[in-house]
């Protein structure tokens, strides 16, 4: 990467003090360097696009089964859309196999001791507020014990809305960032742009973020986000759509794994790794859940009996590939959430 195609953020130190907690795999599908799974199913939903040959792909749900396959860690097929879906994981690229066990244990414990100081994004920086804080919508969970089901889910909503906004073109990356959550009266507009934001524009901001900025970031120490870069023009502009693709798959991949919602009846037993075919009927809230019961599903899934012929609502790979079809058409955006609302999350 040319120095020039970069932004420099030396100075946001007082913003980027959050330790990478992403290598904690138990919060999501794991990613690449364990099992690659939201990778592996974003590839499983661009080969049944490209399939489907231009139509709209009705059943990927035979791709389920090969996951086990495909989420080989070292598997090079999962690069593009799959390395797109790591973004929610890891939204300052700062993974690096390497030093990762290291990495973990200090995010854990300093993720959760910066959020009980100060909860909000824009003091802990985006790594532990995904995780940990008050972006878990990111991977459909609810953001803290006090929230609703309706409202955990009018967040998924709303994020989605605005991730295939930015992923289909209807909303330009070169757009103010705070100005943008200002004017939009969304259940994520508070979590996204806190009023202590410290990247607003204005006299004493030093870096003004565009929504751009929110996907394009580079950090380069993997054990602190207090350098980072954010890749600029055309380049910037195609990683941030990219990304935005990526979180929105990502988060409709989260919402079929039972570590996060439950749906249907629970008369099945929870934490199972079964991608299952009901609407959800529960988000969990992380803080307040067993982690290690929480891991037990975020392994590579089967298909539950509910995912049969006819069923009306779609599997993790099916959904994933209809909304990349529409990415490609650029759909109406009501048209995509009134999908979402109908076949993957529910609500009116
Ligand atoms: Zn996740």
């Amino acid at each position: 990467m040319k120095r020039s195609t970069k932004r420099f953020f030396a100075t946001v130190a007082a913003f980027w003090t959050a330790i990478l907690c992403v290598s904690q795999p138990a919060s999501s599908y794991e990613i690449r360097p364990f099992l690659a799974l939201h990778e592996s199913m974003s590839f499983a939903a661009a080969e049944c696009l490209r399939v489907a040959g231009g139509a709209e792909p009705l059943d990927c749900s035979a791709y389920v089964a090969k996951l086990a396959s495909l989420s080989d860690a070292k598997n090079p097929r999962i690069e593009g859309i799959g390395q797109a879906a790591r973004w929610p994981d890891d939204p300052t690229r700062q993974i690096k196999a390497r030093t990762l066990i290291k990495f973990g244990f200090n995010a854990k414990l300093n993720c959760k001791s910066v959020l009980r100081r100060s909860p909000e994004i824009g003091q802990v920086g985006l790594l532990c507020s995904s995780h940990h804080g008050r972006l878990q919508f990111f991977h459909a969970m609810a953001s803290s014990s006090s929230e609703t089901f309706e409202n955990t889910r009018a967040k998924l909503i709303d994020w989605a809305a605005f991730t295939y906004g930015v992923a289909a073109g209807f909303i330009d990356p070169a757009t103010d960032y705070c100005g943008y959550w200002k004017d939009n009266s969304s259940s994520i507009s508070t979590s996204m742009r806190p009023p202590n934001f410290a990247f607003c524009g204005g006299s004493t901001a030093k870096h003004p973020w565009t929504i751009s900025t929110l996907f394009a970031m580079r950090c380069s120490n993997p054990v602190s986000s207090e350098t980072c870069t954010e890749v600029i023009g055309p380049a910037g502009t195609d990683l941030a759509r990219s990304a935005a693709a990526g979180a929105l798959l990502h988060l409709v991949q989260d919402s079929y794994s039972q570590s996060h919602a439950a749906r249907g009846t629970t008369s099945e037993p929870a934490y199972r790794p079964v991608i299952d075919c009901n609407l959800p009927s529960r988000f969990y809230d992380y803080s307040t859940q067993n982690s290690k019961e929480h891991s037990k599903a975020d392994k590579v899934p089967a298909l539950a009996s509910s995912c049969k012929s006819g069923a009306t609502v779609d599997d993790a790979i099916t959904a994933s590939a209809k909304l990349l079809w529409h990415i490609e058409r650029r759909s109406d955006p009501a048209i995509v959430i009134s999908y979402l609302r109908s076949r993957v999350l529910g609500g009116s």
